[in-house]
């Protein structure tokens, strides 16, 4: 990347080097920065390119928040977080997805849980994501299960959770 370039863009890797440029960008930014050079060997590709973002600023801001004072972390990724909270939303752990971001894992604890308890599969979420298709990526998160899986989204409203479960 160039001199040029570097100097409008707020962090850049190159040949395994953060570059963060001081003049705009803030203590967030490093954090954020941190976390991609952390993720496990299998996160992008499993996830792909946009939940990978999404995945990294909302773990940015979850650090940040947590710092002593607390750090803010402008959201700079505002299609794809709020993707990655609806995953959340829809009974994805915290904790599932902290681990597989760091540790890996991603297709079983991302990929498999999304097929069974959202309402598209995870192929077809990331494709919306990577299509940059917000509004689809957000409903095909919602709760729910295809036709034929038994999973807590898809239970007869009112008659509770039967317990069974695809694995
Ligand atoms: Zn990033």
């Amino acid at each position: 990347m160039s001199r040029r370039a570097l100097a409008t863009s707020t962090a850049s890797r190159i040949a395994g080097v953060n570059y963060i440029n001081r003049t705009i960008a803030g203590l967030h930014t490093a954090v954020h920065e941190m976390l991609h050079n952390n993720a496990a060997a299998d996160w992008v590709g499993v996830v792909g390119s946009e939940f990978n973002e999404g995945t990294t600023e909302w773990l940015t801001q979850y650090a940040c928040s947590r710092l002593s004072p607390p750090e803010s972390a402008p959201t700079c990724y505002p299609g794809q977080t709020p993707c990655v909270q609806a995953a959340l939303n829809a009974g994805l752990s915290e904790s599932a997805l902290i681990s597989a971001f760091l540790t890996g894992g991603a297709q079983r604890s991302i990929a498999t849980w999304a097929d069974h308890h959202c309402s598209e599969d995870w192929s077809a979420i990331k494709g919306y994501m990577q299509a940059q298709n917000w509004a689809s990526a957000r409903a095909a998160l919602q709760p729910g299960a295809p036709v034929g899986v038994d999973a807590p989204g898809n239970d007869v409203p009112g008659a509770g959770d039967d317990g069974t479960r695809i694995v």
